[in-house]
């Protein structure tokens, strides 16, 4: 029996993929090389925004209509957790919706109703043997925080993170295989291990910028010397403390991925969270005092509701001023059982996507800037695949990537020196 599973979304559906390729594995089914040669095609969704889901549709409808008629087609991952009966009524192509951690090769469907229940825990499932010398590890499944447009806790849940252990030992298999660059991810990884130290002690524990401990420092400092890289992704801008930027700088990646989402205090509030524009840019630049060479990423949403004229001039003030490398930007969707969803004062489809687009046009030059300034440097560059490779200034599957000759094997370090640009990509000879 051989099996497809076809991912669309974040970086975090994919280690699920991952690991249901792994279990698919230890049951017996071998990957097909061909969507039309398996006997199982499997789509993990994304339920992220409208177009994440209309995507989502358009492959479950792509792969029904290419697999073979005895293949089974199995529907899994966040549209499936949050629609599923709703799924199952509409695409009747499709023979089993299945939500998280549930067994995809039951022969009958499973409810998704308020009875569903894990069969297994995707976060700690073995993962087969990876051929890139980079990995993403998840390290906690869920999130706590309420954040007003986002239902992700809605249908992940409360965080609940990995141990220390199954993380180390998780990273060491990797980099035993090979890899050489780890990127941990989670939907709020600054929060990391605050679940399970809450649960030990018995108690709320506050883990701001206060000097006390931080379970993610902890593992930052644990994995450093175990992998010749080490990313992490996705940080609640609080949760950036003194001590996380310090373990960040130490592990060689000096790369902040800082969920910023906006920069007006009163429309951060409106949103359900932290932070304004000053706070960001006291941290960036205490950052780059330590690090001039220090990369940063954000995301924001254009169009929340209630988001004024002068919230937008803000943001654009704040992308002026900040010289970010790599930005997000994401036109407000209104999501089923969200806050945001209910709230007055939603702004017009139109005038989020002008907005989006002044702030995209803005953030683009900065971004080419950023990039042009690169030329006639050296840097370190992972061999990612012939003829591509990244410095530290780029994560994968999200940044651009550095061109270099062919002839360097995958999955070495090699010294280079940037030699033009390309858009966001560079091109480089190897010394
Ligand atoms: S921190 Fe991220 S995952 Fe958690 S509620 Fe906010 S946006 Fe959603």
């Amino acid at each position: 029996m051989r099996f497809w599973v076809e991912t669309l979304g974040c970086p975090k559906n994919h280690v699920d993929s991952d690991k249901l390729t792994g279990l698919l594995g230890s049951q017996g089914y071998s990957p097909a090389t061909t969507v039309d040669d398996a006997d199982l095609v499997v789509v993990n969704t994304c339920a992220f925004i409208e177009s994440a889901r209309e995507e989502s549709i358009d492959v479950v409808l792509h792969m029904a209509d290419v697999k073979k008629t005895s293949a089974r087609l199995v529907v899994t991952g966040c549209m499936a957790e949050r629609y599923g009966d709703e799924l199952a009524d509409a695409l009747p192509e499709v023979d089993l919706v299945a939500g998280f951690g549930q067994n995809l090769t039951a022969a009958t469907p499973v409810s998704l109703g308020t009875t569903r229940r894990s069969d297994f825990d995707l976060l700690n499932l073995p993962r087969p043997a990876t051929t890139s010398p980079w990995a993403y590890v998840k390290i906690a499944e869920g999130c706590d925080r309420r954040c007003g447009f986002c239902a992700i806790p809605t249908f992940r849940g409360d965080q609940r993170s990995r141990s220390l252990d199954d993380i180390v030992r998780e990273a060491n298999e990797l980099t035993s295989s090979g890899v050489k660059e780890l990127v941990l991810i989670a939907q709020d990884l600054a929060s990391w291990g605050n679940d399970r130290r809450r649960h030990a002690l018995g108690e709320a524990v506050e883990v701001l910028d206060t000097g006390g401990t931080q379970p993610l420092v902890d593992l930052t400092r644990r994995l450093t010397n175990d992998v010749e890289r080490l990313r992490l992704l996705y940080l609640y801008p609080s949760g950036l403390t003194e001590r996380l930027i310090e373990a960040i700088l130490a592990t060689n990646v000096p790369y902040f991925d800082l969920s910023l989402q906006h920069v007006s205090r009163s429309h951060l509030r409106r949103m359900n969270r932290w932070g304004d524009g000053e706070r960001f840019l006291e941290r960036i630049a205490a950052i780059r005092a330590a690090e001039p060479h220090a990369t940063f990423r954000s995301s924001f949403i254009l169009g929340y509701p209630g988001e004024t004229e002068d919230d937008h001039t803000q943001l654009l003030e704040f992308l002026e001023a900040a010289q970010l490398d790599w930005v997000g930007f994401f036109p407000y969707s209104a999501e089923h059982g969200t806050v945001a969803a209910t709230l007055p004062d939603q702004v017009p489809s139109p005038l989020a996507l002008e907005r989006l687009r002044e702030a995209s046009d803005i953030q683009d030059a900065i971004t080419a800037r950023r990039r042009d300034d690169m030329v006639g440097e050296e840097y370190e560059l992972l061999i990612d695949s012939p003829g591509v490779g990244r410095t530290v200034k780029e994560c994968p599957e999200i940044d651009g990537v550095v061109f270099v000759p062919s002839s360097h094997p995958v999955g070495t370090l090699v010294r280079c020196r940037i030699t033009g640009s390309r858009g966001t990509d560079l091109e480089a000879e190897v010394l």
